[in-house]
């Protein structure tokens, strides 16, 4: 997720190329950030940053440019390393608070101070910048501007390390430190090691951001339906996905999904059984229909249109937005795909075909004062075992005045007279809806409008401060209607199923109790159970009323 509405820098960004030795000045808070109070209000979840940028010779000796040497060229450096630090903090989602800046070039000796550095490293310690904005991480072009010597990146691991929840960003992304400050603080000979190990998987992380913008696929272990190559597909793996997909869109629950798998004797890459929270990572997950996400993100190029990748798809890009679009955000792979906090909780499932479509009808007294009031229950009533009858194995039964129960199966029965009725009724005035979302256009306009502005602004044809300004918005507007669109199509493909097909599907057993309970709650507001008589224990059909969904 980009979201450049939380990114960046306000209004006069980096200086452009051709300013002058000036650049060098180029610290401190960033021209029109509001006030730390504002800004926490503004953006509560945003995390802030400070920008550290340092000019050198080893800098110079990298670029391959041929490097001139006068203090305008050194600062047109530093420029374009805020500059860069503010496109990345952008893309990242964060906001920079403050910029340190240091000039190595006039020393040509290692011991040679560094103001900025000791005062970044004053403010990490204090975890407030010298305004009073929030410190929650550094950002930086690359390591190396930070680690000049290993006594500078140890000091700094240490005062960033302090609050282990803030993270040192490059422009592949945030990083997590802790680690690091321990093998310091552990020992110097493990620090060559573990520091040398952690810097190669820094760098096969670039790599897979490489990989990533060129469509490839990532390395690692195989992803459940493609062979190892991680290009092509298993066929047996991925019609079950396929399957799965298109059963889940339709509305099934993944638990059902999860039986299939097994009756079809498939297991996950790792040889595991198939359980609800893996087969939903799987049909979410963005690679299913050729796109690749990142930390959480489906990867866009500069256009804004998600990077297709090379490798044989499973699903369209549509069926795999309506699959996303059945599952509560928080449970999609781009929410908890690798590198995203993991969420805790079992939803409740339910059991029972009519559990809380029934309402409790018994008509309860309450005294007020010496006067007695009568009132309905209309409790939802909840289904339950029992052991005492073998006609009916389970019971509906109201929890609040736990004096009214009525026979499940008996129950059951009854509503789906009811629905096949009207269903029937139905089906003899059924016509089938032409299904178009209405906003198509619109959005097709607004996500043109988006690609253009970016394309401006890779061009620097507009200003940072143009595109900061015009952009969050767009695109907040372009992701309301995607996901809208992604809704409408779902919701479409279900309500506008004739009544003779739910009618087939419901007999012949396609459905399972989800989608079951799906259909009595498109047809039915409730149903009411009024109480049993005293001593007749035959089921008796007359206790309930159906109220219709008009
Ligand atoms: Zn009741």
């Amino acid at each position: 997720m980009l979201n450049i509405t939380r990114g960046g820098t306000f209004g006069a960004a980096a200086a452009p190329e051709d300013t002058g030795p000036d650049d060098l000045e180029l610290r401190g808070v960033p021209a029109g950030l509001p006030s730390p109070e504002e800004l926490a209000k503004l953006y509560p979840d945003t995390p802030f940053l400070i920008a550290y940028s340092r000019i050198s010779d080893d800098w110079r000796k990298h670029n391959k440019k041929k490097a001139a040497t006068s203090a305008w060229a050194a600062g047109k450096g530093v420029a374009n390393q805020h500059r860069r630090n503010d496109k990345n903090a952008a893309r990242h989602g964060a906001i920079i608070v403050h910029r340190y800046t240091d000039n190595d070039l006039s020393a040509s000796k290692r011991d040679v101070v560094r103001p900025d550095f000791l005062a970044m490293q004053r403010d990490l310690r204090r975890g407030y910048t010298p305004e009073g904005y929030r410190v929650d991480g550094v950002i930086c072009v690359d390591q190396d501007r930070v680690q000049r010597t290993n006594r500078d990146w140890e000091d700094f691991v240490d005062a960033l390390t302090l609050d282990p929840a803030r993270r040192f960003y490059t422009p592949s992304g945030p990083m997590d430190l802790t680690e690091e400050s321990e093998i310091i603080k552990t020992g110097v000979m493990a620090v060559v090691n573990k520091a040398e190990s952690l810097k190669k998987k820094r760098r096969i992380r670039d790599w897979h951001q490489d990989r990533i913008l060129d469509g490839l696929p990532h390395s690692g272990p195989r992803p459940f339906g493609w062979d190892d190559d991680r290009i092509h597909l298993r066929p047996a793996e991925a019609d079950f996905l396929l399957w799965a997909i298109r059963e889940r869109i339709k509305g099934k629950a993944v638990k059902t999904l999860c039986l299939e798998a097994k009756k079809r004797g498939l297991t996950g890459t790792r040889g595991g059984e198939i359980v609800p929270q893996t087969l939903t990572q799987m049909m979410t997950a963005p690679r299913v229909c050729g796109y690749r996400a990142n930390r959480g993100e489906l990867v866009l190029d500069d256009n804004g249109a998600p990077i297709v990748g090379i490798w044989e798809t499973i699903a369209t890009p549509e069926e795999w937005r309506a699959v996303c679009a059945t599952f509560k955000d928080g449970s999609t792979y781009l929410a908890r795909g690798s590198g995203t906090p993991r969420i805790t909780g079992i939803p409740k499932t339910i059991k029972y075909l009519a559990s809380s479509l029934l309402r409790c009808q018994r008509v309860l007294e309450d005294e007020v004062g010496n006067k007695k009031k009568e009132r309905v229950c209309n409790n939802p009533m909840g289904g339950s075992k029992t052991n005492r009858s073998r006609r009916s194995p389970y019971n509906y039964t109201c929890h609040k005045c736990s004096r009214n129960a009525i026979s499940g199966p008996m129950v059951d029965k009854q509503i789906e007279l009811l629905l096949m009725a009207k269903l029937e009724k139905a089906q003899a005035t059924y016509k089938a809806p032409e299904v178009v979302w209405p906003l198509e256009t619109q959005l097709k306009q607004k996500a043109d409008k988006l690609a253009k502005l970016e394309a401006q602004w890779e061009a620097d044809e507009i200003s940072d401060e143009m595109f900061y300004r015009l952009a969050p918005k767009l695109e907040t507007e372009v992701k309301k209607l995607r996901r809208e669109r992604a809704r409408f199509e779902m919701e479409a493909r279900q309500g506008s199923e004739a009544p003779g097909d739910i009618m087939r599907k419901w007999k012949s057993g396609e459905y399972d109790l989800e989608q079951k309970r799906k259909v009595l709650f498109e047809v039915f507001a409730a149903i009411q159970v009024a109480p049993g008589e005293k001593g007749n224990k035959m089921p008796n059909p007359r206790r309930l009323t159906p109220i219709w969904k008009s």
